[in-house]
C-alpha cells in the first residue's frame, strides 16, 4: 500500500478535487486514531501521534494507492476546546458530511476497554441520520485479556446498536486486526 498526505482543509474550497471514494476516520481524542492510521497504512508518522489532544482542527486527506482517500477528522470530546472553536469544528463537520458525495463509510474508533461515551453515541446517531455506513473499530484491544475480547466487542455492538460483524478489534502496538478492517472498508466502494 502506498499512502500519501494530500492536503489539510478547514473549508469546502480546500477539499481536494477528486472523485475517489472516501473513508472517514473519527474518534475522540486519545482513542488511538493517529496510531490506527499509521498502522493501517504502514507509515510510522503519516498521522502524528502524541500531539496535544484536540489540537488538530483540520480535515486531513490521504491518498491510498491512488484508489481511495482516507480522511482524518479532528478528535472530539476534548474538554478544553473553547465554545467558538467547537462551533467552527461543528460547522466544518456538518458541511463535509452533508456535502461530500463520495463518502463511502465512516470508521468510528472506540476504546475497546470502555463503554462508548456520550460523545461517541452522538456521533453514531449523526451518521445514522445522514445514512453514512458505519464501521466500528475497537482500539487498544491488546489491553483487553484475550478471553474477554469477544465480550468487549459485543458490548460495544450492543451499546451503539451496530451489528457485531461491523465491529472489529485492533491493536496498533501489536498490529492485530488491520487486514480485516481493510477488507471491510474496501468492500464498501
Ligand atoms: P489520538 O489522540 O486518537 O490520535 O491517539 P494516539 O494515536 O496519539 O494514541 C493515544 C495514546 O494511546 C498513545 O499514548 C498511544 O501510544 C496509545 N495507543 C494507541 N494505540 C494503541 C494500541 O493499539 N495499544 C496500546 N496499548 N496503546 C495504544
Amino acid at each position: 500500500m502506498i499512502a500519501q498526505f494530500v492536503t489539510s482543509a478547514t473549508q469546502k474550497s480546500e477539499w481536494p478535487e477528486t472523485t475517489l471514494p472516501e473513508v472517514v476516520v473519527v474518534g475522540r481524542s486519545n482513542v488511538g486514531k493517529s496510531s490506527f492510521i499509521n498502522a493501517l497504512t504502514n507509515r510510522k508518522k503519516l498521522a502524528y501521534v502524541g500531539s496535544t489532544p484536540g489540537k488538530t482542527r483540520l480535515l486531513n486527506f490521504f491518498d491510498i494507492d491512488q484508489t481511495w482517500m482516507l480522511v482524518d477528522v479532528p478528535g472530539y470530546g476534548y474538554a478544553k476546546m473553547s465554545k467558538s472553536s467547537l462551533e467552527k469544528l461543528g460547522h466544518m463537520m456538518d458541511e463535509y458530511f452533508n456535502e461530500r458525495e463520495q463518502i463511502k463509510c465512516v470508521v468510528q474508533l472506540i476504546d475497546a476497554r470502555h463503554d462508548p461515551t456520550k460523545d461517541d453515541k452522538e456521533m453514531i446517531d449523526f451518521f445514522k441520520e445522514v445514512s453514512i455506513p458505519i464501521v466500528i473499530v475497537a482500539t487498544k484491544i491488546d489491553k483487553v485479556p484475550k478471553t474477554k475480547r469477544i465480550k468487549a466487542l459485543k458490548n460495544i455492538s450492543q451499546c451503539l446498536q451496530i451489528p457485531l460483524k461491523q465491529v472489529h478489534g485492533v491493536s496498533s502496538t501489536e498490529k492485530i486486526g488491520f487486514e480485516e478492517v481493510l477488507d471491510t472498508i474496501q468492500n464498501m466502494f
